[in-house]
């Protein structure tokens, strides 16, 4: 066991690129998961969002199963029976404009991916903008996934260092300062793409301010506004987009995580017909993108958030989470709380150590969560916990932060 270890992260046959944390879960239902020993845990961080109606929801386990007894993969080389609801319904959910087309892919740096390239098809095809010169606005500090394209553009040392050459065309101004945004515009520019909070960062809200600034730029200059909201849509920020708490309408909207109810990766680009409209077949697909299986599980989450129930519940539990973790702010125990709906990045002192340390001091105590950078720990919470859960989680974490 010290042999492999002595070179990073590796154990066994399994790559070293992450760091879990030291416990091995074998169930789940709902808020909980349960480690190989039987030990149950709370899990406040969801899977990035990944399970926010948590894990095994019934009605998304009986869509699924009922789909593995019909049909699970065509290839796109066929229609199905689901592809069609499904872009109409997520279409619907999503609520932009009327006519909107939905592109479905698998993970969210694929959806990330699409948008670059319709992005850019965009700006050659109907802005004229001359060959191979568009650029993309891109924001400090963001996360968009990890391909190669994707981390030419981060700001991540870890994430970015030794994967050259980069590819080129991204232009990087602070996050939530609208003047920089402007200024970075140009003929060339075809989008700017942007976390309406920045997830992994640390749960980064922007000014009030900045989302609409930055759309009125975009219309302005007729440069696309592709909102990332792999990790804030879906129901997370008590609205069913991020952008929905300002009042922002983005010309194309990257959707992920949640889509796939944490059963299988779906993805979609969500947005204007005149935009997508520009990838003709044989510019761009994936195999299993918009699979049956896929479009059975999300077209059962998209029904989950038409109610808008779960989206009340977020608010409502956020507004709860925001003022337990504003007190032990006021308390001086943590440095500062950032919430938005059911999703929290806290920043600790250094006196109770780093955010992987308080991460271990809430394993010990059966609580599930992640640091994202150093100091600081995300809550993310399934959007289907009690109030008595998510109680019993922060006593654990006020436990843990003595
Ligand atoms: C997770 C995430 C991605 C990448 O999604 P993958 O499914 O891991 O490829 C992209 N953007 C944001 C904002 C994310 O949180």
């Amino acid at each position: 066991m010290d042999t492999p270890l002595a070179t990073g992260h590796v154990v066994g046959h399994l790559a070293g690129n992450y760091r879990p944390l030291p416990v091995t879960l074998a169930g789940g239902e709902g808020a909980w998961v349960r480690d190989v020993e039987g030990r149950e845990y709370l899990d406040l961080l969801a899977g990035y969002s990944a399970l926010n109606f948590g894990h095994r929801h019934p009605v998304l386990i009986a869509e699924a199963h009922a789909q593995l007894d019909r049909l699970t993969l065509t290839s796109r080389a066929f229609d199905h029976d689901l592809l069609l609801p499904f872009a109409e319904r997520l279409a619907r959910l999503v609520g932009l404009r009327d006519d909107d087309l939905v592109l479905p892919m698998n993970t969210g740096a694929e959806a990330v991916e699409t948008a670059i390239k319709a992005a850019r098809k965009w700006g050659y095809d109907v802005r004229g903008v001359a060959p191979d010169a568009a650029t993309i606005v891109v924001a400090d500090g963001n996360f968009h996934g990890r391909t190669t394209t994707i981390v030419s553009f981060s700001t991540d040392d870890d994430a970015r260092r030794g994967f050259g050459p980069y590819t080129p065309g991204f232009r990087v101004v602070p996050y939530g300062d609208a003047e920089a945004l402007r200024a970075a515009i140009d003929e060339t520019t075809v989008a700017v793409l942007l976390e309406p909070v920045q997830g992994e960062a640390g749960v980064i809200v922007p000014p009030a301010d900045y989302l609409p600034a930055a759309r009125a730029a975009c219309t302005e200059a007729d440069v696309l506004l592709v909102a990332d909201e792999i990790q804030s849509g879906l129901g997370r920020t008590g609205t069913t987009l991020a952008c929905d708490l300002v009042g922002v309408v983005p010309d194309l909207v990257l959707l992920g995580k949640a889509l796939g109810g944490g059963i299988v990766p779906v993805s979609a680009v969500v947005g204007r017909r005149d935009v997508l409209e520009v990838l003709t077949p044989g510019t761009h697909g994936s195999t299993f993108g918009g699979n049956p299986l896929a479009c059975a599980v999300a077209l059962a989450v998209v029904g989950l958030l038409e109610t808008g129930e779960h989206q009340a519940r977020a608010a409502e539990l956020g507004r709860h989470l925001a003022a337990r973790l504003d007190a032990l702010v006021a308390e001086g125990r943590l440095v500062a709380a950032r919430t938005v709906g059911l999703w929290a990045g806290v920043d600790l002192d250094v006196v109770h150590g780093s955010g992987r340390a308080l991460s271990e001091r809430l394993l010990a105590r059966r609580v599930l969560v992640k640091d994202t950078h150093g100091q600081t720990v995300r809550i993310a919470p399934p959007l289907t916990i009690t109030r008595d859960e998510l109680d019993w989680g922060l006593d654990r974490l006020v436990d843990a932060l003595h």
